[in-house]
């Protein structure tokens, strides 16, 4: 999501935005549309404190039986943004701030944050389903089962 800081009213405002992570779509499991964000900021003079919700859906591949489902990632993350001459983008050695933006660099691009959360909250082992049982092996399943077809033929011997 990117923010115009030229374009933020002083006070409350809020923005949507609909992104697609392009910059970090290699990283990321393929989603099943773009990443809907929505930014409530409150700005004082060049600082903005930022309640940024964000929700999409991925494309996850099951780690048991390898089906690929869609999985829901909702999030949200306060961030705080300050005008300083002669920076821009993410403050990465400054804990007070999370990014910077100056007058030449007013758009304040807050995709890496996004991107960051997004990580944290994908699991480790995705499961299409709690008890997903998965890939199916035959044999302790109720129901019909195809039988394996060479243990027909060592059955038809053994009735000779
Ligand atoms: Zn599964």
């Amino acid at each position: 999501m990117i923010l115009d800081s030229d374009k933020i009213p002083e006070g409350h405002s809020v923005v949507s935005q609909a992104i697609d992570l392009a910059a970090f779509k290699e990283d990321l499991p393929p989603f099943s549309g773009p990443i809907s964000c929505e930014a409530a900021i409150d700005r004082s003079g060049g600082t903005l404190y930022i309640q940024l919700r964000f929700g999409g859906r991925f494309k996850l591949e099951c780690s048991r039986c390898l089906e690929s489902f869609d999985f829901p990632i909702e999030g949200q993350v306060r961030l705080s943004v300050r005008e300083e001459a002669g920076k821009s983008g993410p403050a990465l050695d400054d804990e007070s701030v999370d990014f910077f933006y100056d007058t030449r660099h007013h758009e304040i691009d807050l995709s890496p944050a996004i991107y960051e959360e997004i990580m944290t909250a994908l699991p480790m082992k995705p499961l299409c389903r709690e008890n997903c049982p998965g890939i199916e092996t035959g044999g302790d399943h109720t129901g019909e089962q195809a039988v394996d077809p060479r243990w027909e033929a060592l059955k038809k011997l053994h009735r000779r």
